[in-house]
């Protein structure tokens, strides 16, 4: 067989993630052969791990961050159900997620036995009373996204915090998505902003990491207690991650990604997203298609199923939401020239 070589970026508009930075991409093949989940024995994988985490906590508002490189946002969305069930107490535990939030949850819910109260959103936003409406003495935690994957939205997130804490619950913030751009927003989604409990933010989308580097943090280790089991073959004598043997790879890109670009390449990039977000927004606009966002750089128009078939055709990776709107995600391989290049096809047909 031939030797296979990857995707190119040049048309991809549907994906959340992008080419690593240089810097992350060497990084990443330094460290391939090491193992984050056997920390005695790749010691400096496991110190570039907490250094990931250190500057996840920069990033996120959070002193003394508690977390750790997952291999993506669904594991980091499964342990924060898991923390919830586990840490409160509730005999038949259910989790409130806006119907905007990922399909993770309901993996997560399906695996760990929890019910999944899944509340219809107003304006692409978690409806905070609505969700109010279905939290009983069960709810164990309450999800909030920071950056929908459909339609880049973010979650009023301390009214929600105030609606996990009269609840006696846990808020859970998936900022997967918008974790590395809201920094450089007024838009209140961190830890000092509000009482969240636990936090998805992903190096290998924005963050420019390689995959498989997602983020996993929390604000104590007493939650990180809650995931604990013996490892008694290992130097180290336990766990808390969901997978055994992980990437080293994506945990030293990681940390080569946000050294590199915290915070000044991560701002300029954010300015740069915006910019074409808000570039594609108004030609869309102009050609009569209704726009949803951009709130973080991703927007949706009402394109037919018809052309999107015929701009994938032509190459374009464009993916629909489930309203049936073609949804364009501008990641940092997305430039203004290739946007342009979208325009013209998008008006040949
Ligand atoms: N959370 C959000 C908001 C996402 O957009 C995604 C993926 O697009 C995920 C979680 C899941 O992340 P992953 O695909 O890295 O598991």
């Amino acid at each position: 067989m031939q030797r296979a070589a990857p995707q190119d970026f040049d048309r991809v508009l549907s994906s959340m993630c992008t080419e690593p930075h240089p810097a992350a991409r060497e990084a990443a093949e330094r460290f391939l052969a090491t193992n984050p989940g056997d920390p005695g024995t790749y010691q400096t994988v496991a110190r570039l791990e907490e250094r990931a985490v250190e500057l996840l906590g920069e990033i996120t508002a959070l002193d003394d961050p508690a977390g750790y490189i997952t291999s993506g946002g669904t594991e980091a969305n499964i342990q924060a159900v898991r923390i919830a069930r586990n840490y409160v107490d509730a005999d038949e535990p259910n989790v409130v997620v806006p119907e905007s939030a990922h399909f993770s949850f309901t993996k997560a819910a399906e695996m760990l036995d929890v019910e999944l109260r899944e509340v219809p959103t107003t304006d692409y936003r978690a409806d905070v009373a609505a969700m109010a409406d279905v939290v009983d003495a069960n709810t164990v935690g309450i999800v909030a996204v920071a950056g929908t994957t459909e339609y880049g939205h973010v979650d009023p997130i301390p009214a929600l915090a105030d609606l996990a804490e009269d609840a006696g619950a846990l808020l859970h913030v998936d900022a997967a998505f918008g974790g590395f751009f809201l920094p450089f927003t007024d838009i209140e989604w961190n830890f000092a902003h509000a009482g969240v409990d636990t936090m998805t933010i992903d190096p290998h989308k924005a963050g420019q990491a390689a995959v498989p580097a997602g983020g996993f943090l929390a604000r104590s280790t007493d939650y990180l207690d809650e995931l604990t089991i013996d490892t008694p073959y290992l130097e180290s004598e336990s766990q808390f991650t969901l997978t055994g043997t992980r990437s080293g790879a994506g945990v030293a890109s990681a940390v080569a990604a946000m050294e590199t670009l915290w915070p000044d390449g991560y701002r300029d990039q954010y300015q740069a997203s915006m910019d074409n977000a808000h570039w594609l927004a108004d030609r869309f606009e102009e050609r009569g298609y209704d726009v949803v966002g951009p709130e973080l750089p991703l927007l949706a128009a009402d394109v037919s199923l018809e052309l999107v078939e015929q701009l994938r055709d032509r190459g374009w990776r464009v993916t629909k939401t489930g309203s049936g709107e073609m949804r364009v995600v501008c990641m940092p391989h997305v430039t203004r020239s290739m946007l342009r290049t979208f325009v013209a096809d998008l008006d040949w047909f």
